[in-house]
């Protein structure tokens, strides 16, 4: 019987977990990990903060008893210390002590940790990072017990600005601060700035190209100051500044860090020691668009990652077809996606890349409610190759949707043109005979005419 030992219990863990079970049913699976929350879904931290999930236990993805009945032996508040390739044990510390545990196969699925940047006072009471149930809960309970008033939220990438969003359902006043021209620096801004001028609209204040330089205590309250002398008081502040990836027990491996210091692994998830294998947010993530590793620490990509990882570890030869970049995020009514390169991210790899904006509605405006959707396309002028594409829009216009469509162009390397030859859905109340998307690709060709 091959003893598979994971060490991580998120997304990519007990995808790999499950694949491995998946793939011979006989596997011993055994998932360790540092807290004790298997299988949380992270990425609902926000929703649960704003109120709208109301039980953090919901955010399980499976309870642990679905766990078990999947196979899949969990210890929690156990933290894998060392692995030791020759004796193929991994040294773990939990609530026995310390053991040695053995494995035939192992991956590792450490994942991320939020950054913290250098800013003088970041340690001062009432400053939270966001990675963690354990943060989801203090940050819970602070707002629980000393019913703040103010929050001011330093970084607006998507976190940043679900925060905003789930920190005024709560009924808090958010300032909300970003060194970027724009929230939201993954779109561009155009983009970042529709979204940035809703968030005003619902009482946030959008502080962006702001420089946060130190966090003082005064009496009462928390003062962010900025670049400029700008400073705005506050209750809480909010720190959501980006991840890294933890690789302590990779780099005792002796294995080699890549990309913003995430673990270097092959198209398989395999690292060049025997029989270990790594994925998720502690790994590099191979770019299906730019052909070499990025950094892009996403749970999708951590549940293909993991998947393929447990696969493999039990003598698969599954390849991670690559990432480009897909994300969504709904702050208040509004949706913003993305998928592919920039303009500025794809001229940067030499293309000659254009952009083409439309906007449109998301149905026919002849049926009730018909909502704008803002479509950003990028393309290769000589060629035609669709690079990448940006919507915003309301909720109810299928931002996501439309986002993935291009996702899919893009995994297949299709034209602007051919975007147009797919055989896309249509009723009034929904679409249009030329889906929105499609329609924004024919404005790049409008705009971008092809050469004879
Ligand atoms: C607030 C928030 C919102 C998000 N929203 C989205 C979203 O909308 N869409 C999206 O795609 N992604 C989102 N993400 C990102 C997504 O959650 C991560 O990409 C994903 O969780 C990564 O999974 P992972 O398994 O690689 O690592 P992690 O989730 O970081 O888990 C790492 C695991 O390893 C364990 N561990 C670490 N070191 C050790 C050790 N030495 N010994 C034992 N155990 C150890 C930890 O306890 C944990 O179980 C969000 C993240 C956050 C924080």
């Amino acid at each position: 019987v091959t003893r598979l030992v994971v060490i991580g219990g998120s997304d990519a863990g007990v995808s790999a977990c499950l694949q491995a079970r998946e793939v011979d049913p006989a596997v011993e699976a055994t998932m360790v990990l540092a807290d004790d929350y298997p299988n949380y879904s992270i990425c609902g931290l926000p929703m649960f903060l704003g109120g709208e999930v109301t039980d953090w236990h919901s955010l399980a993805h499976r309870t642990r008893e679905e766990l078990a009945a999947a196979g899949i032996e969990v210890r929690t508040k156990t933290r894998a210390l060392a692995v030791d390739p020759r004796a193929r044990t991994v040294r773990t510390a939990g609530p026995e002590g310390e053991a040695d545990m053995p494995y035939d196969r192992l991956v590792i699925a450490t994942g991320a940790e939020p950054v913290r940047p250098p800013i003088p006072g970041i340690d001062h009471e009432g400053v939270f990072l966001l990675h963690s149930v354990d943060d989801a809960l203090a940050i819970d309970a602070f707002l629980a017990t000393r019913a703040p008033e103010r929050a001011i939220i330093v970084g607006a990438g998507y976190i940043g600005c679900e925060m905003a969003d789930a920190l005024t359902r709560r009924g808090l006043a958010v300032t909300l601060m970003e060194q970027a021209p724009a929230v939201l620096p993954t779109v561009d801004p155009q983009l970042g700035g529709i979204l940035g001028e809703r968030m005003g609209r619902q009482g946030v204040e959008v502080l962006a190209g702001v420089r946060v330089e130190a966090i003082e205590r005064t009496r009462l309250r928390l003062r962010v100051q900025a670049a400029g002398g700008l400073r705005r008081t506050a209750d809480m502040v909010l720190v959501v500044a980006g991840v890294r990836p933890v690789t302590d027990l990779a780099r005792g491996l002796g294995l080699e860090l890549g990309v913003r210091g995430a673990i270097r692994v092959g198209r398989g998830m395999q690292t060049p020691v025997p029989n270990v294998w790594a994925a998720g947010d502690c790994v590099e993530t191979w770019h299906r668009l730019l052909r070499r590793p990025t950094y892009l620490p996403l749970g999708t990509t951590a549940h293909k990652q993991g998947r393929i990882a447990g696969e493999n570890a039990l003598g698969g030869g599954r390849v991670y077809e690559g990432t480009l970049g897909t994300q969504v995020v709904k702050v208040f009514d509004t949706v913003v996606g993305r998928t592919g390169l920039s303009e500025a991210e794809a001229r940067l790899e030499g293309w000659d890349a254009v952009t083409a904006e439309l906007t449109t509605w998301d149905h026919k405006v002849y049926y009730p409610g018909a909502q704008a959707l803002h479509i950003r396309i990028v393309a290769d002028r000589a060629s035609g190759l669709l690079l990448g594409g940006q919507i915003l829009g309301r909720q109810p216009s299928e931002v996501a949707k439309r986002v993935d469509v291009l996702a899919v162009a893009l995994h297949h390397a299709m034209s602007v043109d051919a975007v147009s030859d797919l055989d896309l859905s249509y009723t009034p109340p929904l679409s249009s005979p030329w889906d929105p998307v499609q329609m924004a690709t024919q404005a790049w060709r409008g705009r971008f005419p092809a050469t004879p």
